[in-house]
């Protein structure tokens, strides 16, 4: 795929330079002829859409590619990407069937943002299934950026959600079986998350994003982690690219990690330099228990390239472009 957007960039500096000097001495014909050209060789650099996630969800990216291939731009993709995975009620770490707090409440996070830098976050809603699309009436309807509890939940149903109870069988099961022990103990392992990061880029090159989750299992009540904070668990800059985290919310948080990914790229990083050295931050701190967590990074460039990276084995990017919806295993830094 590199080559590829290599080869059409080439292609279309060669337009550029040709339409330079044409342009000197052309009539108005000559010149919308070209211009034709020129905007058919910028649609031919941005026409391969592009959609990408943390850990498989395959059903997801395939959802987001379907609106991006019917000519829907990014924004409705990631939304209706995440939305799979929200109202799956067998995933317990997003949406319906998401694990409890430690009392018992299913508590759900969620962000999103699009092409110009406006976003939208719910920390802490209950009781409304689609997370991610509260998140986007937030950003669409009202002049704030995050609601959080019972108010987030109170605009959802005025906004036509419906309440509906969020703790399946099996996660009230799974719930009533840690309690026996009650260990709380912040970290997640690599098999107890699975947090939605979504971004994706429309035929017109347009970037947007999106993550949504329920957290941490059994953490505190009123636990928020990176998810919905934007800068943390997502970040996006149309000009450069965007970046979704996943893992332990508190470490993304303390190294603004999407924000960070975005910058490096904007430094000229690619997305995967971007997002081994946001992971170096992490585990290069002084006295940093790196070992007993994972986060993980899925990142995008305005040119299309993507990089991913974590601190654990068995982090995983979904990617779907050109037709392959693929699962590409991440590079790690924990290889002791
Ligand atoms: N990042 C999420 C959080 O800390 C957890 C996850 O990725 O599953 O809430």
């Amino acid at each position: 795929m590199e080559r590829r957007k290599f080869i059409k960039t080439a292609s279309l500096t060669g337009v550029g330079l040709t339409l330079g000097s044409t342009l000197l001495n052309c009539d108005e014909t000559v010149s919308e002829k070209i211009t034709e050209q020129h905007s058919e060789a910028i649609n031919d650099l941005y026409g391969i859409p592009l959609v990408v996630a943390t850990w498989h969800v395959e059903n997801a990216t395939a959802k987001a590619m379907e609106i991006l291939q019917a000519g829907g731009n990014a924004l409705d993709a990631v939304e209706q990407g995440c939305r799979v995975e929200e109202a799956d009620a067998k995933g317990q770490t997003v949406g319906k069937g998401g694990l409890p707090d430690r009392e018992g409440n299913v508590t759900l996070d969620a962000s999103i943002m699009d092409k110009h830098g406006n976003c939208g976050s719910v920390v802490y809603l209950q009781n409304v299934t689609h997370a991610v699309s509260v998140a986007r009436k937030v950003m669409e309807e009202t002049p704030h950026v995050m609601l959080a509890g019972e108010g987030a939940k109170q605009f959802a149903l005025s906004k036509g959600f419906q309440s509906e109870d969020l703790l399946t069988e099996a996660s009230k099961n799974a719930w009533e079986k840690w309690k026996i022990n009650a260990q709380y103990q912040p970290i997640i392992n690599i098999e107890n998350h699975d947090t939605i990061g979504m971004l994706a880029i429309d035929k017109n090159g347009d970037i947007s994003g999106a993550c949504t989750t329920s957290g941490l299992a059994y953490k505190m009540e009123g636990r928020v982690g990176d998810s919905p904070i934007i800068g943390s668990g997502l970040f996006i800059d149309n000009d450069i690219g965007g970046c979704v985290a996943t893992g332990l919310g508190e470490e993304v948080v303390k190294t603004v990690g999407s924000f960070l990914v975005v910058e490096l790229m904007r430094q000229g990083k690619s997305p995967q330099q971007a997002c081994e050295e946001a992971i170096g931050r992490i585990v290069n701190k002084p006295n940093s228990d790196y070992k007993n967590f994972q986060v993980g990074y899925v990142a995008v460039n305005k040119q299309g390239e993507t990089g991913c990276y974590s601190i654990h084995q068995n982090f995983n990017m979904t990617k779907f472009q050109d037709g392959v919806n693929t699962q590409i295993q991440s590079d790690y830094f924990n290889k002791a």
